[in-house]
C-alpha cells in the first residue's frame, strides 16, 4: 500500500492510498503543495480516482506475485473442482489483456490473471482479484444462467472472502 505525507510545516499526517483515492480531484490539488509522496514507486493517482499503474514500476517480482496468486487459487481448487466435475488451473495472461485484471473460463476451467497488474497491485487487491475469477467458477457451476456480477456471485464471492467488487480503479 502506498503511503502519503501531507506536510503542513508542524505536522505530518499519514494518509493511506485508499483514502487519497477517494478524495476529488480539486481537493487533491490544494493539497498537492503539501504533499510528499514517501513511496511513489506504486500508484499515481489520476482522473476520477483513478490510478495508472503504466508508467509504475513493480512492487513484486513475478515469482512472488505467481506464489500469491498460486496460494489464493490452492485454496479453492478442490471445492472447484468438485462442483464443475473438471480440472482446474491458473496461469498468467497473455499480454493483450491489459485492462482486465483477470479473467474465468469455465467451461474450460481456466483462470488468467494478468501479469503486470499482479507485480504491482497492493496484495490484497491481487488475492481479491484472484478470488473474483474463483467466485465465477463456483456460481456458474452453481447456476449456468446465472448474470456474471450477479446475486450468485456476488453471495459466493464473500463466501470466500472476497470484496465481491465487479470492477478495480486500476489502468494497466
Ligand atoms: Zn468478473
Amino acid at each position: 500500500m502506498a503511503t502519503y505525507d501531507f506536510k503542513d510545516g508542524k505536522q505530518s499526517v499519514f494518509v493511506p492510498e485508499s483514502k487519497l483515492e477517494n478524495m476529488t480531484l480539486a481537493f487533491r490539488k490544494e493539497l498537492q503543495p503539501f504533499l510528499v509522496a514517501r513511496k511513489v514507486e506504486v500508484f499515481e493517482p489520476v482522473r476520477k480516482g483513478l490510478i495508472d499503474l503504466r508508467k509504475s514500476a513493480p512492487v513484486r517480482t513475478e515469482k512472488e506475485a505467481w506464489e500469491i496468486v498460486e496460494t489464493t487459487f490452492k485454496k479453492h481448487a478442490p471445492a472447484l473442482q468438485r462442483i464443475s466435475k473438471r480440472q482446474w488451473h491458473i496461469r498468467w495472461a497473455n499480454a493483450c489483456m491489459t485492462r482486465c485484471a483477470g479473467n474465468c473460463r469455465f467451461f474450460r476451467g481456466e483462470i488468467r490473471i494478468a501479469k503486470p497488474f499482479a507485480m504491482k497491485v497492493p496484495k490484497e487487491v491481487l488475492i481479491d482479484v484472484v478470488l473474483h475469477e474463483i467466485a465465477h467458477g463456483f456460481a456458474r457451476w452453481t447456476n449456468l444462467d446465472t448474470p456474471p456480477h450477479g446475486e450468485l456471485w456476488q453471495r459466493k464471492a464473500r463466501e470466500i472472502g472476497c470484496s465481491a467488487k465487479a470492477t478495480h480503479n486500476y489502468m494497466f
